[in-house]
C-alpha cells in the first residue's frame, strides 16, 4: 500500500522546535493515511500550543484534519500578542522557571509557582482547573491535553524569557504589587504596623512599606533595590503599554 506523501514547512519561529530535518522550507513526509494533522506536527517535535493557524494549499484547517496525498501544509505560529480566551491572564510554571516566576510577579503577573516538583499529571491538572497558562520548556508536558493553555518557553536565560512571555502574552503590567515570594497580592502597610518585622537601619531609613496580604511578608523601596528596578523598568519601557 502506498502511503500518502504531503509536502508540509513550518513557521521559521517554531524551528527550534522542529525536527532538524524539518528546518529547511517545504519537505515530504510520509504519513499513515489515518493520524490527523494536529498529531502529525506534534510527531515532527511541535507541541500544538504554539502553532497558529495551519494551511493547507492556502486554506485553513483544523487539527483533526487527515491529511491527503499531494497535499501542502504550511504550520504557522502563534500569533503575538496571543489573546488566550477566559481572562483574567494567569500562569502557571514549572520547576525549571523559578526565576521567570519571581520577575513575573514583580510585574505584577499572576504567576503560580511551586518550587518543588509536583509533577507533569499535577501540573497539568492545576492549568486546567485554575485557567492557568502553563509556562515550560518541556515538549511532553504542553502535549498534555488537559492543560487550560501553554507556551513553550524558548530560551534558557530569563532575562530573555522574561521578554518572550512579555511578548507573545502582553500580559497587563503593575510592578510592586504582588509578593515575589508567594504571589499574593501585596497591601499598603504603614509603618507603625510592620515595625517589630523590620530590621533597625530599614526602621530608620525607608518610608514606603507594603505587606503581602498572604504570607505577610513586608516590602520596602530601598537602594537595595536597583537590580530589581532594572528589570522593572526594561519591561515597562518595552512592554508597559502593550496592556489592554
Ligand atoms: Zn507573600
Amino acid at each position: 500500500m502506498n502511503r500518502p506523501e504531503i509536502h508540509i514547512s513550518f513557521a521559521s519561529e517554531l524551528h527550534p522546535l522542529a525536527a532538524p530535518e524539518r528546518r529547511r522550507g517545504r519537505t515530504v513526509l510520509a504519513t499513515d493515511g489515518t493520524s490527523t494533522l494536529g498529531h502529525v506536527v506534534e510527531s515532527l517535535g511541535v507541541p500544538l500550543t504554539e502553532v497558529g493557524r495551519l494551511l493547507v494549499d492556502g486554506r485553513e484547517v483544523p487539527v483533526s484534519h487527515v491529511p491527503a496525498h499531494g497535499e501542502r501544509v504550511e504550520v504557522r505560529a502563534v500569533d503575538r500578542p496571543q489573546r488566550v480566551p477566559g481572562a483574567p491572564l494567569r500562569f502557571l510554571l514549572d520547576v525549571h522557571l523559578g526565576t521567570l516566576a519571581r520577575r513575573l510577579r514583580l510585574l505584577g503577573v499572576d504567576a503560580a509557582y511551586e518550587s518543588e516538583d509536583i509533577g507533569d499529571p499535577e501540573l497539568a491538572a492545576r492549568s486546567a482547573a485554575q485557567r492557568r497558562v502553563l509556562l515550560s520548556r518541556d515538549r511532553g508536558l504542553l502535549r498534555r491535553r488537559e492543560i487550560w493553555a501553554g507556551g513553550y518557553v524558548y530560551s534558557d536565560r530569563p532575562d530573555e524569557q522574561l521578554r518572550d512571555v512579555l511578548g507573545r502574552f502582553a500580559p497587563p503590567l503593575a510592578p510592586w504589587t504582588r509578593c515575589t515570594a508567594c504571589n499574593g497580592t501585596l497591601a499598603e502597610a504603614d509603618k507603625d504596623a510592620v515595625q517589630d518585622q523590620l530590621e533597625h537601619g530599614t526602621r530608620r531609613t525607608y518610608d514606603v512599606f507594603a505587606r503581602c496580604t498572604r504570607c505577610g511578608r513586608v516590602y520596602w523601596r530601598g537602594a537595595h533595590h536597583a537590580q530589581l528596578e532594572a528589570i522593572v523598568d526594561r519591561a515597562m519601557s518595552e512592554f508597559g503599554g502593550a496592556a489592554v
